[in-house]
């Protein structure tokens, strides 16, 4: 305790059986701080394809937990960004989940308390057997957050959201309740997007796009409408932010350490609006399991069982479910 905060690995898939681990230990340790662990718990997860900006994306939300009512909180000029491990090159980091060791208690506007836990995924999607790590991580975040992002770059193609049908069909079946929607929030995080004059930047033009992209036609193919309609049934609120391409620097500098110079203006901007809205107050949606709320504790025990029927689910199911989503393609 009173240690500095930072990113802790909290579940590593083995690359060579691709067992997880899970660090209970430190687990325990963040869930069970004495000033959070009574507190309902508001988990924001992101997740999705490595070397995509989700770490890059976490900082920034980091800053603004620490700098929260100031106003320059996105930082100064020449100031490097840190906080989860984030870098360039195309080399994965270990698959699993990462936790920032600090749960942050927030106070909503009708007074009630709640504790924010912050979450990064990072998983490589290059073969058979790290599609099936990746699933297994994508639902094991997924079924213990409140609020899923789901970061792609460029586009939602229709693999995209194949992908989110497999991993949620995952975590689906292994909860213990089939409820009629089993998670509740997913933002889609369109990163790169380079066709504003179609549908403009932030949440106006990604929710227009999301509709048009998850609209169900009649004139559909069959397994099209599947897609759709199952990723509808299972969350409880579905949106899509559009960012903008954060400039050249950041996308391809070997020396880039996050300074703000070095980022385009209307990235910045979007990233005013986008964290600030995420991380309010009143939109912070506590983590609810089986219709009821949990706190920090109750995460804990829930984490030790999620990741037990999730182990149990390995193998041949995953495999049938992998199979079902190539024989669509
Ligand atoms: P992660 O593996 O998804 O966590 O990705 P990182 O956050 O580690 O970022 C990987 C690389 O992408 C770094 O070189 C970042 O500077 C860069 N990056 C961050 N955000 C963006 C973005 O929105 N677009 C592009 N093209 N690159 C980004
Ligand atoms: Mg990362």
């Amino acid at each position: 305790m009173g240690s500095k905060p930072g990113p802790v690995q909290i579940v590593t898939v083995c690359k060579e059986d691709h067992s997880f681990t899970l660090d209970e230990e430190a687990l325990e340790r963040i869930l069970l701080t004495p000033t959070v662990r009574d507190k309902n718990v508001v988990v924001l997860s992101v997740a999705g394809a490595f070397r995509k900006g989700k770490s890059f994306l976490l900082d920034f939300m980091l800053r603004y937990m620490y700098r929260k009512g100031d106003e320059n909180w996105l930082g100064n000029d020449d100031e490097p960004l840190t906080g989860f491990s984030w870098r360039g090159g195309s080399e994965p980091e270990t698959t699993g989940i990462q936790i920032w060791s600090e749960v942050f208690p927030i106070q909503k506007s009708d007074g009630s308390e709640v504790a924010v836990m912050l979450m990064d995924t990072q998983g490589a999607f290059d073969n058979q057997s790290t599609v099936k790590d990746c699933a297994a991580i994508f639902a094991l975040s997924t079924m213990t957050s409140s609020i899923q992002i789901y970061n792609l770059s460029q586009n939602i193609q229709e693999n995209d959201l194949q992908q989110l049908q497999l991993f949620t069909e995952y975590g689906r079946l292994a909860l213990d309740e089939i409820r009629l929607k089993p998670f509740q929030s997913l933002m889609f995080l369109i990163r790169d997007w380079s066709f504003p004059y179609e549908y403009t930047y932030g949440f106006k033009g990604g929710n227009e796009f999301l509709e048009k992209r998850l609209h169900v036609k009649e004139a559909q193919h069959e397994e099209l409408q599947t897609v759709r309609e199952h990723i509808h049934s299972c969350f409880t609120n579905i949106s899509c932010f559009l960012l903008p391409h954060p400039g050249l620097r950041v996308a391809t500098s070997p020396t880039f350490e996050g300074q703000l110079n070095a980022v385009a203006p209307e990235f910045k901007e979007q990233l005013k609006i986008l964290i600030p809205d995420l991380l309010h107050p009143d939109n912070l949606a506590e983590k609810e399991i089986n219709g009821n709320k949990v706190t920090c504790r109750g995460l804990l025990e829930y984490f030790k069982v999620t990741r037990l029927s999730c182990l149990c689910l390995r193998g041949s199911l995953l495999a049938f479910l992998l199979c079902l989503v190539h024989c669509q393609t």
